[in-house]
């Protein structure tokens, strides 16, 4: 009766035991495709470009519950990178573009914590000028903005009214006439040195424009 009950008992556990070893060595599909990277590739450009987009994803989906990474990017479904791989460029690209993939003829590469995508075949040394080219733009660009933003806020401090004894100095040493053209009409008290760099509101540093000659100058400027 014992022997009986063991049998089938025996018989179960090993069912399972085949049911969990079957679930724990069948690696799971890749992870979800992401609508970005079903996206047809942008069209081909030889630039370099940041995929802001990317990025790389780890799951437990391989041999017996193992760790996977992958590469997803914009037109780039998710693409596995293996252990090695991902330890070599992890360490590479903080100092220097490491490749990470070849997809649908483009390269993405990984430097500095950005990932970027090129299709001119670029070597290591070009990515690196490129991305270099890229930040010395961008930080023109905002250099840019700040200096507009400063004539702005100048061109509010110029609006301050000029003093009565002042205008009449200036108007008076001037003659009345715009000392560009000699013009008696549409007179407009300028900054010689605008105020915007430091320009002061004094007779030495003001004179008298036409309209005309005053605006000429503003596009000079
Ligand atoms: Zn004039």
């Amino acid at each position: 009766m014992v022997a009986l009950l063991i049998v089938p008992i025996g018989l179960g556990v090993g069912a399972i035991g085949v049911a969990m070893c079957a679930l724990i060595s069948l690696p799971k599909p890749p992870p979800d495709t992401p609508a970005f990277a079903r996206r047809a590739s942008p069209p081909v450009a030889s630039q370099l470009r940041q995929d802001p987009n990317a990025r790389l994803m780890r799951d437990r989906g391989g041999f017996a519950f193992s760790r996977r990474h992958w590469f997803v990017g914009t037109g780039c479904p998710p693409a596995r990178i293996r252990a090695g791989q991902m330890r070599l460029i992890e360490a590479t690209q903080l100092e220097r573009p490491a490749r990470v993939i070849e997809a649908s003829g483009r390269t993405w590469w990984w430097f500095e914590g950005r990932f970027y995508w090129e299709s001119g075949s670029y070597s290591e040394k070009d990515v690196m000028a490129l991305v270099r080219a890229r930040e010395r733009r961008s930080k023109q660009r905002l250099e840019r903005a700040h200096m507009l933003l400063s004539a702005e806020a100048a061109s509010q401090t110029r609006r301050e009214p000029i003093p009565q004894e002042v205008r009449r100095a200036v108007f008076e040493r001037d003659g009345g006439r715009c000392t560009q053209c000699g013009a008696d009409f549409d007179l407009q008290y300028d900054h010689v040195i605008p105020v915007a760099l430091g320009g002061a509101t004094r007779v030495d540093n003001l004179q008298l424009l036409c309209g005309e000659c005053n605006r000429a100058k503003g596009a000079d400027l």
